[in-house]
């Protein structure tokens, strides 16, 4: 294993009967890597490359971009290193993507939506990064946000792919995406669950909206039986399933999720050490057994019991 910063080695994550489960790091921006190596990431799953250009008047320029993720990327020589396209919209709107005033903007122009209907956005930022993918050793996964169904998915894998980026993946946060996993991964590289979106829109609860923050829990069996149903499609296929949203840093779920299927789990860096704790002392025959436990809940708060007591 690598050392990291610190000087210790990066203990990759596993369960208690040898099963890898890949831990990364959901990261902000290039200067987030060195720290999410120091805390054991193994890679980065999400980065979240909207949080660059939230200030920004124009869209930035292949070079600006080609910069940023190439310093990113260069804090993972031979590791995997997930980066989203930009997600704007909803709560994170860029002033040169989301122009119009929408009533309801989680349900609107965003995500790979708006990045279709300005497409030259889109293909300068792929071009960056098929640079930053020439320019470094890192293992480049590109994936695009906000993607409802095997069109959608079509529509940028194939750009991705005729672009020169070797690994093309979707995330899955619209429930249709989940409804059709098998059509999507016909041909997506892999899928990344994003559970903050993928509970708002299951439960159609605005996660900005305090009055209605209760339903934004993501052990809701509704949730989770759409990550089995993507888990399913994933093992199906052939093809990694992973998460990166909230849900991954709760030690208890991330230990249920791998055993709806997931195969790697990214979360924001201060989480890895107790989230690899907690899958080191159970086996994947115990997180399926949790798993099932948890899918016949019929509320969130039954799910965690029923998982724990599993
Ligand atoms: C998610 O929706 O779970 C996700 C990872 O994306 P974001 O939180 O940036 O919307
Ligand atoms: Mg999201």
């Amino acid at each position: 294993a690598r050392a990291a910063a610190s000087g210790q080695p990066i203990v990759p994550g596993a369960l208690a009967d040898g099963t890898p489960v890949p831990l990364l790091a959901n990261v902000g921006s290039p200067k987030d890597g060195p720290a999410a190596v120091e805390l054991g990431a193994e890679g980065v799953g999400l980065f979240r490359t909207e949080f660059l250009f939230l200030d920004s008047k124009t869209a930035p320029t292949v070079a600006q971009q080609q910069e940023q993720y190439t310093e990113l990327l260069s804090h993972f020589p031979g590791k995997k290193v997930v980066v989203r396209a930009l997600d704007a919209g909803a709560d994170k709107p860029l002033s040169f993507l989301n122009d119009a005033h929408e009533e309801n903007p989680a349900l609107g122009l965003r995500g790979l939506r708006a990045l279709r209907a300005s497409e030259q956005i889109l293909l300068d930022q792929l071009t960056a990064l098929k640079g930053a993918q020439d320019a470094t050793d890192a293992d480049l996964w590109v994936m695009a946000p906000m993607v409802a169904d095997a069109e959608e998915t079509q529509y940028f894998v194939k750009l991705g792919r005729a672009l020169g980026l070797k690994t093309v993946g979707v995330m899955a946060e619209v429930p249709s995406l989940a409804v059709v996993a098998d059509q999507v991964l016909a041909t997506a590289d892999f899928v990344s669950i994003g559970t903050n979106d993928l509970t708002q829109y299951t439960l159609a609860a605005d996660r900005m909206l305090g009055s209605v923050a209760s339903y934004q829990d993501p052990w809701h069996p509704a949730v989770l039986r759409l990550v089995k149903m993507l888990g399913d499609a994933g093992a199906a296929a052939g093809k990694p399933v992973g998460i990166c949203g909230e849900a991954a840093a709760d030690p208890q779920l991330a230990v249920v999720l791998v055993g709806l299927g997931a195969t790697t789990l990214s979360m924001t860096p201060a989480a890895l050490a107790d989230v690899r704790a907690e899958l080191a002392g159970v086996t994947m025959e115990q997180a399926r057994a949790k798993a099932a436990a948890a899918l016949a809940a019929q509320t969130a708060a039954g799910a965690r019991a029923a998982a724990d007591a599993a």
